[in-house]
């Protein structure tokens, strides 16, 4: 669960929204402290008005009662009752006069202003009589609604009676509720202006603090995730998205600009990383690394959409030999010039988009697509025709420092998809094409196949089986009977490996040798041989008519004559065998001797030493010229069987064999021709004055037994 993050923008907003809230919360509480101190005025103002009111009525009234009193002290004295009544109704006239009571020292109504006087005589009832009566001064009572004030009416010090005037206050009362509502609205109409200001406060505050949100959000927030995105997409390796870019002169238009300067940078940097990593340093094609990730991106492109694409592994053939003769600086120089070759030759097809890689040593690797452009022909006729366009011009020779050199390569090809849907399966089965056409004789292409798998497997498994192979007794020597050719006089057995597979039988040489040199295992099985050859040759009589027993020739494949410890084995299986060394023949094959000609050299100079007799086998199928073997000094060679099965056809190889001979006697050397198969051949040989012979028509291999008993007989 991602948790919830807390932007700056966020936080900025919360802020402004909680200052803004605060400033409302103030505002309010102002506002409404205003308004209960407006209601307190208002009340005070009622209370002090309506004080001054009752003050200024009460005034009067006292003033009036007691100027009515005085009025009326002559005519009550003269019991006037037309001037009391003229009096008393003149006061009652006044508007807020509610009655006029004129009455006696003992409280009995004398007048109260009505023409007929219905209550003349009666004493006052009302509550408040008593009081009134019995006061010697003038006294006043007052309800909420009326007002009641009286004097005493004299004359010197006796008293004549009282007048009493009754009031109504609901006029002053109206009047000053006219005025507290008039007071009231006046007070309203502030209220409302200042709400109006109030509300008006926020709605500035508000849009400033909308204008500080956006500014902050224009020239603070935005720049600052664009940079944060810029920043991520960096970290992402996509380079692609456009600079940022900005005209401002602060701080932060600084930042962009540093930050541009350094996305540069880092851009150039991984650019640089990029082409170091993923470009052949000697030939500046693309690497394994760039051309797997460029094979899985499109594989990934075109899955689905019913495109191929085609892989072509091409590898040379024999490099290392040129490596190992001329030297690394010729190989480099070599893989150069064929990396240009390839390079132009699949720049030059027409209907194909290819992309080369070297993927080390001289392993080449094309991945082709047929351009779309060009109507997408069968991607499997583009790599057959590629293929067919490689073989032909890189078989053209090379030139280095003014020498020819041919090359051959050997082109696997699998088909996306169709032959595999990952990456790695298409390589490995581009891989194993390549092999199938390598074990198909070199310099030709194959595309894969499922059965391809199959020999894969059967390797796979053979090399299994062989491990171990001597110890449990499957593996054998069989003798070839050498003959001297001049009297067929038996001389010598070249020792040859069998295989007897528990489950499948009896496993061609050519077949399992290939695979007990590609994987090593030639190297502990070679000095078994050596010894189990010595010692069977140990007890060999001399055959009838030899005057010596007979030599026994042991084949020494290329990994072995590599190895440093071929004549530590020599010795080892002369000495525990007791057999001597001039009886012991070693084969080497002549390519193995010229991959490394300094070594070959010196180990034949050690064997002479050692007194063991070399031979240079399948001689005529390598590159060697006779010329090595002034260098290389080897007491004998064997004539490849493929110049002798066509000594009866071919007259050039009879003049070619004849010419061996000849050149191989003139430097003292033996020569031996292998594979006799007929009569015809064996009568041409000892014409041309070949030395030894060997072949079916003289005798297959057999087992030692057999051979023994061929001595024998
Ligand atoms: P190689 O050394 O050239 O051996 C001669 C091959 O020619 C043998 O094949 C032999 O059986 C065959 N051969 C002999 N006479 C005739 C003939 O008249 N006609 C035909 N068509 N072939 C004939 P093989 O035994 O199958 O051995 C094949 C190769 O295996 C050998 O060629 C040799 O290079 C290698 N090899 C055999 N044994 C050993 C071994 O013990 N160690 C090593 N390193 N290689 C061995
Ligand atoms: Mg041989
Ligand atoms: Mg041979």
């Amino acid at each position: 669960m991602s948790r919830l993050r807390l932007g700056l923008q966020a936080r900025f907003l919360a802020g402004v929204v909680l200052l803004l809230a605060l400033l409302v919360l103030v505002l309010v509480l102002l506002w409404d402290r205003q308004e209960a101190s407006r209601r307190q005025v208002a009340e005070a103002t009622r209370e002090a008005m309506h004080a001054l009111l009752q003050e200024q009525v009460r005034a009067d009234a006292q003033a009036e009662v007691q100027q009515l009193a005085q009025a009326l002290a002559n005519p009550l004295y003269y019991f006037d009752l037309d001037a009391i009544g003229a009096l008393a109704r003149a006061t009652l006239r006044e508007s807020d006069v509610e009655y006029v009571l004129v009455y006696d020292p003992a409280g009995r109504i004398l007048h109260d202003g009505s023409g007929d006087i219905a209550a003349y005589g009666q004493p006052m009832r009302d509550p408040l009589a008593a009081q009134v009566v019995a006061a010697d001064g003038p006294s006043l009572h007052a309800g909420p609604q009326w007002l009641d004030v009286s004097a005493p009416i004299t004359i010197g010090d006796q008293r004549l009676g009282g007048v009493r005037i009754g009031y109504s206050l609901a006029a002053m009362n109206a009047a000053e509720t006219r005025t507290m509502a008039a007071l009231r609205a006046r007070f309203d109409a502030v209220a409302a202006r200042d709400l109006h200001w109030l509300l008006l406060v926020c709605a500035a505050l508000a849009a400033i603090a909308l204008l500080a949100v956006f500014l902050l959000q224009r020239l603070l927030l935005r720049p600052i995730r664009l940079l944060g995105d810029a920043a991520r997409a960096i970290e992402e390796g996509h380079y692609d998205r456009p600079p940022l870019v900005t005209r401002r002169s602060d701080e932060l238009g600084d930042l962009i600009r540093t930050f541009a300067r350094m996305r540069e940078s880092v851009l150039r940097h991984d650019r640089e990383i990029r082409r170091v990593a993923y470009s052949d340093a000697l030939t500046g094609l693309s690497n394994r690394l760039a051309f797997r990730e460029l094979l899985e991106s499109r594989m990934r492109e075109l899955n689905g959409v019913g495109r191929q694409l085609a892989l072509l592994f091409a590898d040379l053939d024999d490099f290392k030999r040129i490596n190992d003769t001329l030297g690394h600086e010729a190989g480099d120089e070599v893989l150069l010039q064929v990396a240009e070759r390839i390079d132009a030759i699949v720049q030059a097809q027409p209907a194909a988009r290819a992309t080369v890689a070297r993927f080390g040593g001289d392993e080449f690797v094309i991945l082709l697509e047929a351009a779309p452009e060009a109507g997408g022909q069968d991607v499997r006729v583009l790599a057959a025709r590629l293929a067919d366009a490689l073989l032909e011009q890189l078989g053209q020779p090379l030139l280095l420092h003014g020498r020819r050199l041919f090359l051959g390569v050997s082109i696997g090809i699998s088909v996306f998809p169709d032959d595999a849907s990952s990456a790695s399966l298409l390589l490995k089965n581009g891989d194993i094409a390549m092999y199938q056409a390598k074990v198909a004789g070199k310099n030709c292409q194959r595309f894969y196949s499922r059965t391809m798998d199959q020999a894969v497997e059967r390797r796979v498994r053979m090399e299994h089986d062989l491990r171990g192979a001597w110890e449990r007794g499957e593996l054998s020597l069989a003798f070839q009977p050498i003959y001297r050719t001049s009297d067929r006089v038996l001389v010598g057995a070249e020792a040859l490996l069998r295989w007897q597979h528990p489950v499948d039988g009896p496993v061609a040489p050519a077949v399992f040798i290939e695979v007990a040199e590609q994987s090593g295992l030639i190297e502990a099985i070679g000095p078994e041989v050596l010894r189990a050859a010595c010692r069977e040759a140990l007890h060999w009589p001399p055959a009838p008519g030899a005057p010596e027993p007979p030599f026994v020739a042991v084949n020494v494949s290329p990994r072995q004559l590599r190895s440093v410890g071929l004549l530590g084995q020599i010795r080892d299986a002369l000495a525990s065998s007791g057999l001597a060394p001039e009886r012991l023949h070693i084969e080497l094959t002549e390519t193995a001797v010229i991959a490394d000609e300094a070594h070959a050299i010196e180990l034949l100079g050690q064997l002479r030493e050692v007194g063991v007799r070399v031979w240079l086998d399948d001689f005529g199928t390598g590159y060697s010229s006779l010329s090595h073997l002034r260098r290389v000094q080897v007491d004998g060679l064997k004539i490849d069987r493929s110049f002798i099965a066509d000594l009866l056809r071919d007259p050039d190889d009879l003049a070619l064999t004849g010419a061996i001979i000849a050149m191989a006697h003139s430097m003292g050397i033996t020569v031996v021709a292998e594979g006799v198969e007929k009569q015809g051949q064996y009568d041409l040989l000892r014409e041309r004055g070949c030395d030894l012979v060997q072949g079916y028509w003289l005798g297959a291999p057999m087992p030692a037994e057999a051979f023994a008993r061929l001595l024998e007989a």
